[in-house]
């Protein structure tokens, strides 16, 4: 008898002692530390979570969050749509009738990028778009926190065409395709007479 009521003090006390040293350590608040520091996971101990979105945890340099285009900088190469895993790099793409101008690293711009929306909701942020890219204008960001109310708004679009602008480079294609296949067919005939 006298034993259970010596085990039943001695939970009774670490129970306690373990809720007073929780209610002690809930009142002090977590540091923000960089992501370089060799403390960075410790975070993850502790009672308290960080004042969100007040203070934020920052991200590591090689984190792989919401993907960004410089369309600027996209020779429309489809590369980056080619090796996506989960096809959400959506590409519709018009040839230029002549040279567009040039990147910023100097790379030729011969096509127009109708369409260029990635499918961040599918996206698997695996990073491969990136590495494939021949002007490394399409890169991940840090940023991570990028709250929707609608599905299709995870659909970001990257193309600076409006719907017009497009259909009037695609007549000019259409026209120069159709001048350069009558220019053949002449030459051709021209041959045949011989
Ligand atoms: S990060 Fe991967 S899944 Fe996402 S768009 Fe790029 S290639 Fe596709
Ligand atoms: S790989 Fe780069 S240059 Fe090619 S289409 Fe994609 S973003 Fe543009």
């Amino acid at each position: 008898m006298a034993d259970r009521a010596q085990t039943g003090i001695s939970s009774l006390w670490k129970g306690m002692s373990l809720t007073i040293r929780h209610l002690f350590t809930a009142n002090g608040k977590r540091k923000v530390i960089p992501a370089s520091s060799d403390n960075y996971f410790k975070q993850l101990e502790g009672t308290n979570t960080i004042q969100y979105p007040k203070q934020s945890l920052p991200v590591p340099e090689v984190g792989r969050y919401q993907l960004d285009v410089e369309i600027d900088d996209c020779i429309v190469c489809d590369l980056c749509a080619k090796i996506c895993p989960v096809d959400c790099i959506t590409i519709d793409s018009i040839k230029a009738t002549e040279l567009i101008g040039y990147t910023s690293d100097g790379s030729p711009k011969r096509i127009h990028a109708a369409k260029f929306d990635i499918d961040m909701a599918k996206c698997m942020y695996c990073g491969l778009c990136t590495i494939v890219c021949p002007t490394e204008c399409i890169v991940m960001t840090n940023q991570y926190d990028r709250s929707v109310f609608g599905l299709s708004d995870l659909t970001y679009e990257f193309s600076d065409m409006t719907a017009e602008e497009a259909k009037e480079k695609q007549a000019l294609l259409d026209q120069q395709l159709a001048e350069r296949a009558a220019a053949k067919q002449k030459k051709d005939e021209g041959g045949s007479a011989v």
